[in-house]
């Protein structure tokens, strides 16, 4: 059994093709890219249709498109960062729509944890000499009754030292040496193996880099055309506010930002977790690190007497970090208003009723009628603002912008994004259908 086609970690087998077409194959894979957040299954669908020998060319032309990707991705972190979460998205999608049998599963599988790290449990009972082990045959057989058993599933044995997770979690069966579980509990450790495999490919494709002009002009090229369009990515899917003062436009804050950058300018300090929350924030409405980095320098108190330099070497390594340019290199998203509730801070949550209503009273409120309106609604505001934090948000949006939402906010940048549409600041798409965790 071949290895799926779409499967396109390895480097193509030669590069004799014109740049500038090259490029176009690069921007053609980066629109791809972009179109799966919306509606993956029908990029598969569109893109990746089901094997045919007269689409290899297809296929090829992904493999140099992705690769030109991968060899602008060694030359900047910031785009080798979201590079991986991107591809790694992908990936994901195509392993579930794409690869129908358990063979084609097992070939992935060894692809990317190693041939020698993946058995399957036929093969793990003999290699392993556990034909007589009473437990294995009884969870094959229990696993083989179960009526949860999701069509298509089966059972795998991963050698432990590729799943790390799995056994500090102790999920599944640890024998010998292998983790032992079936075949959909090991979907998320392949992805994130997946995502270090892509790493190491663009850390190889470097070699590349330096011997050939056109390849190194086309790269640089690429690199900065790139640079500024994912960064318009991030910034309410649309970056008409690129380039403006973002801070001029406090109405644009949902309030949980709101709260967190009046405190910071009173104060000078937020608390680390509330760092993370406005830094996640700034970052997405499109904050360049470096302006972050003197964002937080010029206004903490806790920096005064250090140089930015001595800022940078410090306090810098967090901010960097927000951004995927240190650590684990994962680009960081705001994370949900359920998470907030939990662990950040939501003012419907977490303030008092009396300085919750203060806040909302004395924030976004910009003439006497509003104010009115506000007042009568605020009883039924706060009797649910602990218990349904977006439902209250939501609600107050409505309030402050005499405007019906279509969907709950369930994440602080659907804020943002309604808001500076009817501030005409800019036309943004509509939220995404299921925001990302951080
Ligand atoms: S509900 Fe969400 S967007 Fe609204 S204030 Fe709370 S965390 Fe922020």
């Amino acid at each position: 059994m071949l290895l799926p086609n779409w499967f396109l970690l390895q480097a193509p087998p030669n590069l004799n093709i014109d740049v500038k077409a090259w490029k176009k194959l690069a921007w053609n894979r980066v629109q791809l890219l972009e179109k799966l957040p919306n509606n993956p299954s029908q990029v598969v669908r569109d893109y990746f249709p089901s094997y045919d020998e007269a689409l290899n060319q297809i296929y090829e032309d992904y493999r140099l498109g992705a690769y030109l990707l991968r060899l602008v991705a060694a030359t900047n972190s910031r785009l080798e960062s979201w590079l991986i979460e991107v591809e790694g998205d992908l990936f994901e999608r195509l392993y579930y729509d794409r690869t129908e049998t358990i063979e084609e599963k097992v070939i992935i599988f060894r692809q990317v944890f190693g041939e020698e790290n993946v058995l399957k449990y036929e093969e793990f009972k003999l290699r392993m000499d556990e034909e007589k082990n009473e437990y294995l045959a009884e969870l094959y057989q229990q696993y083989h009754t179960s009526r949860s058993r999701t069509k298509g599933d089966f059972l795998l044995c991963v050698h432990f030292s590729k799943v790390p997770w799995m056994v500090s979690k102790r999920k599944g069966y640890l024998r010998k040496g292998w983790v032992v579980s079936n075949e959909a509990s090991f979907r998320g450790v392949l992805k994130k193996a997946f995502e270090k495999k892509l790493e190491e490919e663009i850390s190889k494709s470097q070699d590349l880099l330096g011997i050939r002009e056109d390849i190194d002009n086309i790269v640089q090229d690429l690199e900065q055309d790139l640079s500024k369009h994912v960064q318009i990515r991030s910034q309410y899917s649309g970056g008409e506010l690129e380039g403006q003062d973002l801070l001029l436009h406090p109405e644009i804050f949902p309030p949980c930002m709101l709260q967190l950058y009046f405190e910071f300018e009173k104060t000078g300090r937020l608390v680390h977790v509330q760092r993370l929350q406005m830094g996640f924030f700034l970052k997405r409405l499109g904050m360049s690190v470096n302006e972050q980095l003197h964002f937080w320098y010029e206004k903490s108190v806790d920096n005064v007497g250090q140089t930015f330099s001595e800022f940078q070497r410090t306090s810098g390594y967090q901010i960097r970090h927000l951004y995927g340019l240190e650590g684990g290199k994962k680009d960081y998203n705001v994370p949900q208003c359920s998470t907030i509730a939990t662990g950040y801070f939501c003012p419907f949550v977490h303030l008092a009723p009396a300085v919750l209503i203060e806040f909302l009273k004395e924030n976004y409120y910009t003439t006497k009628k509003k104010l009115k309106i506000l007042n009568s609604h605020l009883n039924s505001l706060i009797s649910v603002s602990s218990s349904n934090p977006t439902q209250a948000c939501s609600q107050y949006f409505r309030l402050v912008y005499n405007r019906s939402l279509y969907r709950k906010i369930v994440h602080p940048l659907q804020w943002t994004r309604f808001a500076i549409k009817i501030e005409g600041l800019s036309s943004p798409q509509e939220p995404e259908n299921k925001p990302k965790e951080e």
